[in-house]
């Protein structure tokens, strides 16, 4: 789940991390009157910060100093009113502006191929961190942190020290540096981004910014205790599900039994059925590849029911413009190759597809394929053994989509 800058420095703040006294503006009636209010409270200038879940908002436009009440009323009213990068600003979080001398960038994430947590200090903070880091033009101080073993006072201090910090300023990010992982660590964060960590003219170090995420396989254990923070646990999507998101998210629950669906839809007009985890992503990235464009995303394994099978493949080729059907997985040890072959032929049929007319590919090797390959030889559907890669078969696949006359738009 990704926070709001807001909610993420609800948690900062609960871990002891430095950060500047705050109101929310919810959207409603009479957000200047409010602001301006909230202004005088909070003392001037301030600066407004539209919350979206996403970074580059200084960029857009979405970040603004006021410094009458008047002013802060003005442009709340306006920023509520705007869309940055197509998105409403959930509510604006009204701070204390901070008179800044320099920023930093604080950053703790996972790094997948050194399988360990990092930690990044920069003194690159601000807006422009990311093309500072492309042109390595500024010290990034990389520290990786075993889960378990975390990070110690004299490491922390040590990284700060690389990246320029020297007397007060040195213990105080020391500190910074510590709280931020606990808090990394206790909320299963897979991203805590602070940038910028501001510098302020009086020498003080605050998070200006907070961009945080955890990890959704955790929220199990973080609802409640969110909650207890204020955060309202909500499941993140970039985009609302499609009909055909939804439908394949319902056969899944038909049975317990095996994984037939997690479907995600594309704006292709290639039908995929494809085997789990790295497989399905190997077999979509060749269609890519070998220029097909998906219609969908889907996965399955486990053993699913004919019934899930025969529902999922009814739920793909019902999608308009559908031009052929790809069922390609690596070998499967775990699934039955002929209860894979009669659920998507069932589900063919029923749907009312053309097998004359419509490509239907399979490279479904594995257990019981022998009883898999004499029901798909039944029905006349080309299939690849094991002996031929999913890579082929993703290559004949698109071949087949390319050779459709029309474009390939009925399947009747
Ligand atoms: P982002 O662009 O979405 O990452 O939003 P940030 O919260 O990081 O704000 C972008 C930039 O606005 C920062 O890098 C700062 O330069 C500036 N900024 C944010 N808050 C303040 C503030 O309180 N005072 C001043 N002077 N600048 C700020
Ligand atoms: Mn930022």
């Amino acid at each position: 789940m990704r926070l709001y800058e807001f909610e993420g420095k609800k948690l900062l703040k609960e871990a002891g991390l430095p950060v500047g006294a705050s109101e929310i503006l919810v959207p409603g009636d009479d957000i200047p009157a409010r602001a301006r209010e909230a202004a005088e409270r909070i003392g001037l200038p301030v600066v407004l910060k539209v919350q979206i879940l996403r970074g580059g908002r200084g960029k857009a436009g979405g970040i603004k100093v006021a410094a009458s009440a008047l002013e802060a009323g003005e442009t709340a009213g306006a920023l509520m009113d705007s869309e940055f990068y197509g998105m409403k600003p959930a509510c604006l979080l009204m701070e204390k502006a901070l008179d800044i001398d320099r920023e930093y960038y604080l950053g703790i994430t996972i790094d997948e191929i050194e399988k360990e947590n990092v930690l990044i200090l920069s003194e690159a903070g601000g807006v422009d961190v990311e093309e500072a880091a492309k042109r390595k033009d500024a010290r990034f101080v990389r520290w990786g942190i075993n889960q378990i073993e975390g990070i110690f006072p004299f490491q922390a201090k040590e990284v700060a020290s690389k990246a320029g910090f020297d007397g007060k300023l040195l213990n105080q990010v020391t500190g910074i540096i510590t709280r931020a992982w606990d808090s990394y660590r206790e909320w299963d964060a897979q991203l805590l981004e602070i940038n910028p960590l501001a510098v302020t003219k009086s020498g003080d170090v605050v998070a200006a910014d907070c961009r945080m995420e955890i990890d959704d396989e955790a929220m199990f254990r973080q609802k409640d205790r969110l909650l207890a923070c204020g955060v309202e646990p909500r499941e993140d999507r970039s985009r609302p599900p499609t009909r055909l998101e939804l439908e394949g998210a319902e056969v899944d629950k038909i049975d317990h039994r095996g994984v037939a669906g997690r479907v995600v839809e594309f704006d292709g007009d290639i039908g995929l059925i494809i085997g789990g985890g790295g497989a399905s992503l190997t077999v979509f990235d060749a269609i890519l590849r070998y220029g097909g464009k998906p219609a969908n995303y889907c996965e399955i394994g486990g053993n699913p029911t004919v019934k899930k099978i025969k529902k999922l493949t009814e739920v793909i080729v019902k999608k308009p413009g559908i031009a052929c059907l790809g069922v390609i997985t690596n070998v499967l040890s775990n699934t039955r190759v002929d209860l894979v072959a009669r659920g998507v032929i069932n589900g063919l049929l029923d749907s009312g597809v053309d097998l004359e007319k419509f490509p239907v590919v399979f490279r479904v090797p594995g257990s019981w394929e022998d009883d898999g390959f004499r029901i798909l030889d039944k029905y006349g559907i080309r299939y690849f053994t094991r002996h031929d890669t999913m890579d082929n078969a993703a290559k004949y696949l698109v071949e087949m989509r390319n050779s459709i006359k029309g474009g390939g738009k009925s399947k009747t």
